[in-house]
Order: C-alpha cells, then sequence, then structure tokens
C-alpha cells in the first residue's frame, strides 16, 4: 500500500526524515490521506502550519454567564448537575448534560451517544465544554459540544487550537494528535538552523519554541512571534541560496576577461544607424565593464517593449567577436530568431562578423554546414532558438550567451552551455517582462540588473480604448478604416488556456468568424503555436511585406516581433489576460510614426473588470502595470516560482512580507559574506531544514 514517495523516505534516518507511519494512529491507509495533503514525512507534517487565522482560540475559560449566543465555539467549565437518556419526537436517542457553575445552567445536547456519555460522565464530575451556544428555556442550550474532564483542580483550558487544511477521512483531532507526538520529538533533538547572532540580535523564538507556538500556541503574541520567525527563516534561507548561486558563479575561474572595446565594437555602433540613448549607454557601459572582468557576466537587462534591447546584444556579440571568441543569441520562437538575424544581417555582418542562424526549420545540409561553422570556429555570431543548446551543437570558443525574452538560463542550461565550452560564458539576460522589485529580489536575487527606463526618441505612445461587446462592429469599421489608409492591424484572440492546441482551435474560429464577417475580402494572416515553423515564417513575411493586412493571432506575437507599419491591434476577450501581458502585446504596434491604437474588447460587464481595463488606457509603464497585476492578481498568478527553479513558499508571502524580504536580503548578504557563518548555513539547509528544499537552492 505504501506509495512510492513513502518507500523512497524510508532509506533516511533522522526522525524528521521518517515517514508519519512511524507516529501511533497511522497506518498505511491513514499515510495516503497525509499523502494528499503533502505530508509524507515527520517533517513535512510540522511543515503543515495552520494557516493564518486558522486557529480556535479556547485560552480563556468562560463562566455560563459570558456565554454569548453568537454562533463561536465557546468554551466554558461547570460541574454536572443532571443527565438525561431521552428520545425526540421522531425517536431520535440523545443526552442532555445540565452543567452549573454558580452563575447559571447551560444544557449540552448530545446526539447518538447517551449511553456512553452516561458511562463516562457522573452527577457531580467536573468538565470542561466547548460548544455553540444557544438561548434554552431555562438554561442556554449548547450545542455541536465536546466535553473532557477536568482532571484537577488546576487544569488549564484547552489553549488556542490549530485547524489544519485536510483531506478525505482526515479529521483535525487526527492531524492534531500527530502533530504532538511529532513536536514530542521535536524536544529530543531540534536542531537550530538560524546563526546565533542573529538569532540574539533579532530576538527570535529558538526553534522549538517557534515550532511549538506555531502548531500549539500559549498566547497570541507567541503565535506571532513564531510566525515572524518562520517568514524570516523561509526568505533568509532563499536570498542566501540565491547569493551562494551567485558567488559560485563568480568565482568559476574559467571566465573570460576580454580587453577594452575597440574598433570592431565601434563599427557596429556606428552601424547601428541611431545613437544609443542615455539608458542604452548606461547598459552597455555595465554590460561591457562585466566581459571586461574574469568572473562571468551574469546579467539581466530588464527594459519595456520597445526601449532597445537587441542593439545592446549586438554590441556585447562584437566585443566577443572582437575578443576571439564566438558569441550566441538565444530566442523563444522562430520568428523572433529570424527577426535577430536579419538585424544581424543588418549590422554585424557589413562590421566583417561571421553569423548564422539556426533553428528547426534548416534545411538537413544548411544546418549541418552551421553546426561545422560553429565546431571550427568560422561562425563568429550565431542566433537561433532553443536548438541551441541542443547536444548535436558544439562551439569553437563560446564566451558569451545572450537570450532574449521568456528564457532563463537555469543553473541546467549554464552547465549544458559550459559543456559547450571550455569557458565560463558571459551571461546575458534580456527581458521585457517588468519584474516588480520585491519580486525580483526573489526570482532574480542571484543575478545584476540592468534597467533600461524610457524609449528611443520619436515614438508616440499607442492610444488605448476599452469597448464592451456591443461595440464590436464599429470596431472592426475602425481596423477597416486602417487598412483603406494604407496600414495594418492585428486581432488577438482571447486567451483561452494555457495550451496551444486549445488557443490554435480558438484563433482558427476567429479567423474564418472575421474572414466571413466584419473582414470578408481583406487579406487576412492566421499565426499560432501549432504551425509549422515553415508556415509561421510564411504567414509573418507576408504581414511583414504588407501582402497581408490583418495578422489574427494567439500570444505567441507577443515578444519581439516588429512591424512598424502595423497601427492598429484588436484585443479580444481583454479580461482574460494580465495587464503586464497586454502591455506586451500592445507593444508590437506604434513602432512606427504613425498614430497607433490598441482596442481592448470584453464581453464582461462586471465593474472590477472594466476598471481593471481602464487602467491600461492611462498606463504605458509596463513596470507600473506589473505592479497592478501584482496587486489585483497575486504573485502567484502573476509569475510562478517555480518557473524559476524556486519552490512555493509555506508562509512567506512577498507581497504582504516586502519588509522582511528586504530585512532577510540584508541578513543573507551579511552571512555570507563570513565565510563561517556562510558554511552553517549550507550546513544547515543541507541537515536541519525538513525537507531539504534549501539544500536544492544551495546545490542548484
Ligand atoms: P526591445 O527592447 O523591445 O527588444 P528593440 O531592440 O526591438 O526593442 O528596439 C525597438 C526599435 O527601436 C527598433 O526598431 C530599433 O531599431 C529602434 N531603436 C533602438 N534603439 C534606438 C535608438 N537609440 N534610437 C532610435 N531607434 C532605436
Ligand atoms: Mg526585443
Amino acid at each position: 500500500m505504501a506509495s512510492e514517495k513513502l518507500r523512497e523516505k524510508e532509506k533516511f534516518n533522522m526522525w524528521w526524515q521518517e515517514p508519519v507511519t512511524k507516529l501511533k494512529g497511522i497506518g498505511p491507509k491513514k499515510a495516503l490521506e497525509f499523502e494528499n495533503i503533502n505530508v509524507v514525512t515527520i517533517g513535512d507534517l510540522l511543515n503543515h502550519f495552520p494557516r493564518q487565522g486558522c486557529y480556535l482560540d479556547y485560552s480563556h475559560v468562560k463562566t455560563i454567564d459570558e456565554l454569548t449566543t453568537d454562533g463561536s465555539m465557546q468554551l466554558f467549565r461547570g460541574s454536572i448537575v443532571r443527565l438525561n437518556n431521552r428520545r425526540s419526537m421522531r425517536n431520535m436517542k440523545y443526552a442532555t448534560i445540565t452543567v452549573g457553575d454558580g452563575t447559571g445552567f447551560a444544557e449540552i445536547v448530545l446526539f447518538g451517544a447517551q449511553t456512553y456519555m452516561t458511562r463516562v460522565y457522573h452527577t457531580g464530575d467536573e468538565v470542561f465544554v466547548i460548544g455553540k451556544v444557544g438561548l434554552g428555556r431555562t438554561a442556554k442550550s449548547v450545542t455541536a459540544a465536546s466535553l473532557s474532564h477536568v482532571k484537577d483542580e488546576k487544569a488549564e483550558a484547552p489553549g488556542i487550537l490549530p485547524t489544519y487544511a485536510l483531506s478525505g477521512s482526515l479529521t483535525q483531532n487526527n492531524v492534531r494528535s500527530a502533530v504532538r507526538q511529532a513536536l514530542a520529538l521535536a524536544r529530543k533533538e531540534l536542531p537550530e538552523c538560524l546563526p546565533a547572532p542573529l538569532l540574539r540580535a533579532k530576538h527570535f523564538l529558538p526553534r522549538l519554541e517557534a515550532l511549538e507556538n506555531i502548531h500549539f500556541p500559549k498566547s497570541q503574541e507567541l503565535l506571532e512571534k513564531a510566525r515572524q520567525r518562520f517568514i524570516f527563516e523561509e526568505l533568509f534561507f532563499l536570498q542566501c541560496g540565491l547569493l551562494h548561486h551567485r558567488v559560485e558563479i563568480k568565482r568559476d575561474s574559467r571566465g573570460i576577461k576580454m580587453a577594452r572595446s575597440g574598433k570592431l565594437v565601434d563599427r557596429v555602433r556606428s552601424q547601428l544607424g541611431f545613437a544609443l540613448t542615455d539608458s542604452q549607454k548606461k547598459a552597455w557601459q555595465e554590460i561591457d565593464d562585466d566581459m571586461q572582468s574574469p568572473e562571468p557576466m551574469n546579467r539581466l537587462v530588464q527594459g519595456d517593449v520597445g526601449s532597445g534591447k537587441t542593439a545592446l546584444a549586438m554590441l556585447a556579440l562584437a566585443k566577443a567577436v572582437e575578443n576571439g571568441y564566438q558569441g550566441c543569441l538565444m530566442a523563444p520562437t522562430e520568428i523572433l530568431a529570424e527577426q535577430h538575424y536579419q538585424e544581424m544581417q543588418k549590422v554585424l555582418e557589413p562590421a566583417g562578423i561571421r553569423t548564422a542562424l539556426l533553428t528547426g526549420g534548416l534545411t538537413a545540409k544548411r544546418r549541418r554546414e552551421v553546426l561545422e561553422g560553429l565546431a571550427d570556429g568560422s561562425i563568429q555570431a550565431v542566433v537561433g532558438t532553443y536548438a541551441l543548446i541542443q547536444d548535436a551543437v558544439v562551439f569553437h570558443s563560446l564566451a558569451l550567451a545572450i537570450t532574449d525574452e521568456q528564457h532563463r538560463f537555469g543553473v541546467a542550461q549554464r552547465a549544458k552551455l559550459q559543456d559547450k565550452s571550455q569557458y565560463a560564458p558571459h551571461v546575458l539576460i534580456m527581458t521585457a517582462t517588468p519584474i516588480p522589485r520585491t519580486l525580483a529580489l526573489t526570482v532574480y536575487g542571484d543575478l545584476d540588473v540592468s534597467l533600461m527606463k524610457g524609449m528611443p526618441p520619436g515614438r508616440k505612445p499607442v492610444q488605448t480604448l476599452c469597448y464592451t461587446e456591443e461595440k464590436r462592429a464599429a470596431v472592426y469599421k475602425g481596423l477597416i478604416h486602417q487598412v483603406q489608409e494604407g496600414h495594418q492591424a492585428y486581432v488577438v484572440c482571447p486567451l483561452i488556456e494555457e495550451s496551444e492546441g486549445v488557443d490554435a482551435r480558438a484563433a482558427s474560429d476567429l479567423y474564418d468568424e472575421l474572414t466571413h464577417g466584419y473582414l470578408k475580402g481583406i487579406p487576412c494572416g492566421l499565426l499560432h503555436g501549432r504551425l509549422k515553423p515553415e508556415e509561421k515564417d510564411a504567414v509573418m513575411e507576408s504581414f511583414a511585406r504588407n501582402e497581408t493586412k490583418v495578422l489574427i493571432t494567439t500570444t505567441v506575437v507577443e515578444v519581439g516581433v516588429n512591424v512598424p507599419n502595423a497601427t492598429l491591434m484588436i484585443i479580444e476577450g481583454a479580461d482574460r489576460f494580465g495587464l503586464a501581458q497586454m502591455h506586451q502585446l500592445r507593444g508590437r504596434v506604434g513602432r512606427g510614426s504613425a498614430q497607433s491604437y490598441c482596442v481592448l474588447l470584453t464581453s464582461s460587464t462586471n465593474p472590477v473588470t472594466l476598471e481593471r481595463l481602464q487602467i491600461m488606457r492611462n498606463c504605458s509603464d509596463g513596470f507600473l502595470l506589473a505592479e497592478k497585476d501584482l496587486e489585483l492578481r497575486g504573485a502567484g498568478q502573476f509569475f510562478g516560482l517555480r518557473q524559476h527553479g524556486l519552490s512555493d513558499l509555506y508562509i512567506a508571502d512577498i507581497l504582504r512580507d516586502t519588509d522582511t524580504l528586504v530585512e532577510a536580503r540584508k541578513a543573507a548578504q551579511w552571512a555570507m559574506n563570513d565565510p563561517q557563518i556562510a558554511r552553517e548555513v549550507e550546513q544547515a539547509a543541507a541537515t536541519t531544514q525538513f525537507d531539504g528544499r534549501f539544500e536544492r537552492i544551495f546545490n542548484a
């Protein structure tokens, strides 16, 4: 019966790594129920904190005259004055127990348990009662009650009781009893995991006390202190892990120190055809410095759509080539790779740099040529899709790896790249996804960040409008008007779910509807993730050449695509999209000199939804929109931490605990700067943490 996961855990030997079946009352069947709430080991159980606010406060024993009839569960104490077994009019058996305490009487009604009750309880017994209180005829009536004997005169109230997330037939008492046993084990042996100086300076509860109070709080104050400690602890280990990762990268001795930029970089710079903006200059300075350092670069360039990140990539590639190495640029889609390739041909080739494109769409012959060129070094700069880091690709001397949009070099990809090179390549990541500052600390804590503010000159802001369904005909009339003026348009179809297949079908349906309806007679193209690379290229090329006037598309068009003649974007079902995502989409228009428009169409009449869409009208700052998304939809919605190889947080909430996050970051910097403490922390992550997830971050 024991599951795969369970058996795997049986190999370990610290008590918190033992399966919960070691506890009394948990057999294989119960263990499966625990597994459903992600509790496999005793450590998992101790990490299964009650959610905030999910405690029953029985710390105060009321007198009977203090009991209120507000429907809440309350605790009081008294002695039994009468016990009765009864039958209701429908012949249901029940028992009543009347309790008095000198301030009044309460009648406790117990269904289906009368013989048991009258065996265990007797008149004159002192009892604690927890239950819901109502008004009775002669006494207060108590339902949903549980009783327990007052064992001795000094007996205390049950205190504050946790309520846990449950599954199947698990009861609160099952989990509480299991947690009590686990806490008893912890009392015998529980190593501290926070560095002692930190514990002292921050006045945190010791680990054991914190653990006891997060489950069975002795008071509300201690519960709060326990929470504070665990929130800090979680964020502290996360930050230490990220800093550790960062230090490891910097320490890699196979980094390449490049020379100051010279003629080739200058030539490419003049080949760009424009002067760099101030923020491009600043970002380039930072990249240039990084590449001239023996430590491998690990930098993120964050700049809004259209802020001009590609130019930075071209300069960095030129610098790698100038120093006798190869550079690669990885794009998330073939279309984007194609566009970058065109830019390379325009900017790098004339400066004498040999470039190539590597995508899945190449012919076998061309692909072989490119692979050979990369292996013998005759190709100096290459752009491609994910195909670039596949096994067949071998570089002669790769010194720079750039990724554009979406992708982030995870640890595994970095390792793969390094296998392709005898060096530790400089890594540059370019993204238009605006990560709010607080999230950036968590997600990009191991990267240096260059922020690009502002836009290249001569850009007209896109005018954004929001309409409900009944204006749909008028909106498409507007589209036809734009086409008659010689312009082009995008129609983005509603986001159905995170599935290419479903989205592709939705896009095809919309295409059929529009080409037979509003857009009859107008050349339209259809773009979605299920098309073959050649098909996608054909669609895009036809749109870029202004042969198709309207591109009906899924979000695959989100990143990077550049057709300056497109002046209108209609987003259907706009309520389905995140603000930041719509902002990315909107970045596809407004790339030329004509005034551009973005129309958000929605069938929703929900005022909250409409208000959210209105934000798009007045705001063209991607960062601000991302912050709003975060506020409105929560961090999980906005950005899966898991996507970045970080596990979800147990107790900390990045939005709520921002201050603690900043504190934890500072503490982590202090800890990782002290070799002795850094070692301790790393050790603690590997040995004392119940679930080992921080160990994974350290070893990543
Ligand atoms: P993104 O940051 O979204 O990748 P791109 O690099 O594609 O932006 O740049 C958007 C457009 O702006 C391109 O057409 C590019 O040629 C142009 N551009 C970039 N930098 C400048 C600049 N300094 N001056 C004028 N135009 C620029
Ligand atoms: Mg770009």
